[in-house]
């Protein structure tokens, strides 16, 4: 089925996938002088020139930006995300595209293009502390992490001075300061709110979000193009200052620039060539999306950052005499421990005072609150914690924007504030457990000849303590603060549609019990790399995509040491 590769498919680096992990192994590798060749299943998407909708107003969209009936029809699973809309559903995988089995229900929520889900993320960033890193060993779950905080510490910093992340240094414990420009603010409400859970709730804190927009962009953004956030809240449609951090934006013309990068778009990654004299995987397989022709291509060290499921997928499909059941996959932990996070809680609320204050501009963030639980000890009847984001707002978009109003009272409502309105939600750590998994289907292939994922995920009753400590505990600061008509709200939604898939292929000490070691190496096949979700052993309760990034840069610079000093990985 595939040809031999030429001497002209031949590079140092082969990076799998162009999005957030993908662009910044690419972008290392390309610094270091390694000829690198990125291979991304989907379309090419160039900064601003593909972004058709980044300027668009309301107006300008057949259903003010909402989506027809036959599209949400057509895709139930994606529809359920909050960021697929008019203005963006060109980002996001569309259901009959990409099947997938779902043993269990899991709402795979996915971006097929040059920048992957960089495009489409909502940029919050959260550092772990040492209290994640250690909490597997601590608390008796998944294995111990083969790397503590000081292990990744400098690499945050190396990332977030590039990437531009908006906050305050805190000197919260347990939410190390990351590197930052000047922070949004929090409105009246949520200012009031801060104080009475810090007067009421002494292990509290409230801070606002840190995310990766440029507030104040330094010379190393300019550099990349890329310029002062405008606050629009377009965020999802690509944006053309560069004002948030994507590959498109970022990563990938930084690589390119250094002229060592191959930017291989349509290139779908089939799986990885083991060579069994020399003990190593030597290359890739891949089929092209649009001819469906097949080649191979070559090189020293293979990174693997197809996000989770996907990096599951193509590590299960590589299969050899050496390993027969998925590269690297010696004692059946490959696809096992499949983590994610529990958003199922929710609280409305709203606030009757600060009639008279409004606010003015559009802000990428909320309201934060590290987690409380189980930090620094376990003190509940459920392992681990969660954050919680909490934003206010007036209702008078609510009002004007789809609940029936038209003409006169329409315009009348959208010139009236309306009441103050409080959202506040959870983001859970899961607890990896065995049983969660994905495999592939022996019947099922796409049109690429590649298997289908089924996935096998679930959530436990950890899961449901946590969210009726959450929504009990919210429920409690809300009164505090003197909010009223305060509801809760279970979701029930099915894993997945968290976005924050991750494990399967885990970080560990012990080759018995976990995929890679330290360096994010894979135990029994050391030239190739896994630095994307799938790597983690935990999940901690902070949004991930800051931690999949310093992983992937300190484990990209210690292969191109080993590789400009010895010429080789064994
Ligand atoms: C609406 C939304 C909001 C989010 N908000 C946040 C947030 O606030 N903070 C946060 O930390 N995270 C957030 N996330 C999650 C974040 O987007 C992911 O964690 C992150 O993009 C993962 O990076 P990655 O490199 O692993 O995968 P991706 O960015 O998904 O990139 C993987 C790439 O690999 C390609 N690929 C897949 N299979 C193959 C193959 N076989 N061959 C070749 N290429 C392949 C894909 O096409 C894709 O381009 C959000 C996601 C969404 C969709």
């Amino acid at each position: 089925m595939f040809g031999r590769g030429k001497q002209e498919n031949t590079y140092d680096t082969i990076v799998i996938g162009s999005g957030i992990s993908g662009g910044w192994a690419a972008k290392e590798f390309c610094e270091r002088g390694l000829k690198t060749l990125l291979l991304e299943r989907g379309r090419m998407v160039e900064h601003v020139k593909d972004y058709p909708t980044e300027l668009m107003a309301p107006w300008d969209f057949r259903y003010r930006g909402d989506l027809s009936a036959e599209i949400k029809k057509d895709n139930p699973i994606v529809d359920r995300c909050y960021a697929f809309d008019d203005g963006t559903k060109q980002f996001f995988v569309k259901d009959a595209e990409h099947p997938y089995i779902q043993e269990k229900p899991f709402d795979w929520i996915r971006g097929y293009q040059v920048g992957g889900k960089s495009l489409i993320w909502a940029r919050q960033t959260q550092r772990w502390s040492k209290y994640e890193f250690e909490a597997p060993l601590r608390d008796g779950f998944a294995v111990d992490w083969p790397i503590r905080y000081e292990d990744l510490a400098p690499w945050y910093s190396h990332v977030e001075k590039f990437v531009g992340i908006s906050g305050n240094r805190d000197g919260i414990e347990n939410l190390p300061d990351s590197e930052v420009l000047p922070a949004f603010e929090l409105n009246c409400v949520e200012t009031h709110i801060q104080d009475a859970i810090h007067k009421n709730f002494r292990d509290r804190h409230v801070i606002v979000g840190r995310c990766a927009h440029l507030t104040e962009p330094q010379p190393i953004h300019l550099e990349q193009g890329r310029g002062k956030c405008q606050a629009r809240n377009l965020c999802y449609r690509g944006c053309p200052y560069g004002g948030y951090f994507s590959s498109n934006s970022s990563t990938i013309p930084w690589a390119m620039r250094t002229g060592h990068l191959t930017l291989r778009p349509n290139s779908v990654v089939h799986s990885l060539i083991y060579d069994e004299e020399k003990g190593k995987a030597t290359g890739v397989r891949v089929v092209d999306a649009v001819s469906k022709e097949s080649t191979e291509f070559f090189a020293n060290v293979i990174f693997v950052n197809a996000s989770t499921l996907n990096t599951n997928l193509i590590l299960l499909n590589s299969t050899s005499h050496r390993f027969p059941d998925g590269l690297g996959n010696d004692h059946g932990v490959l696809g096992r421990y499949i983590a994610f996070h529990n958003y199922r809680g929710s609280l409305w609320a709203n606030f009757d005072g600060f009639n008279d204050k409004y606010y003015s501009g559009r802000r990428p963030t909320t309201a934060f609150m590290p987690s409380f639980r189980n930090v620094f000890r376990q003190e509940m009847d459920f392992l681990r914690g969660y954050m919680v984001a909490f934003s206010a707002g007036r209702a008078g978009w609510s009002r004007g924007n789809g609940n029936g109003n038209f003409g006169a009272d329409f315009k009348d409502g959208l010139t009236k504030p309306g009441p103050w309105q409080i959202y506040m939600m959870m983001q859970g750590e899961t607890i990896p457990k065995f049983e969660n998994h994905v495999r592939l289907s022996r019947d099922s292939q796409d049109q690429w000849g590649v298997p289908q994922l089924i996935t096998h995920v679930d959530y436990d009753d950890n899961d449901r303590m946590m969210l009726k400590d959450f929504l009990e505990q919210g429920e409690a600061m809300l009164n505090a603060a003197g909010c009223i008509n305060i509801n809760r709200n279970d979701s029930q939604q099915s894993p997945g549609l968290d976005i924050h898939e991750m494990g399967g292929v885990r970080m560990g000490r012990d080759s018995r019990t976990s995929m890679l070691n330290m360096w994010n190496q894979v135990h029994g096949c050391p030239n190739v790399f896994v630095t994307d979700g799938s790597c983690m052993t935990s999940v901690g309760n902070q949004n991930p995509s800051l931690t999949f990034m310093a992983l992937t840069a300190r484990a990209a610079n210690y292969a191109a040491d080993r590789l400009t000093k010895d010429g080789k990985i064994e």
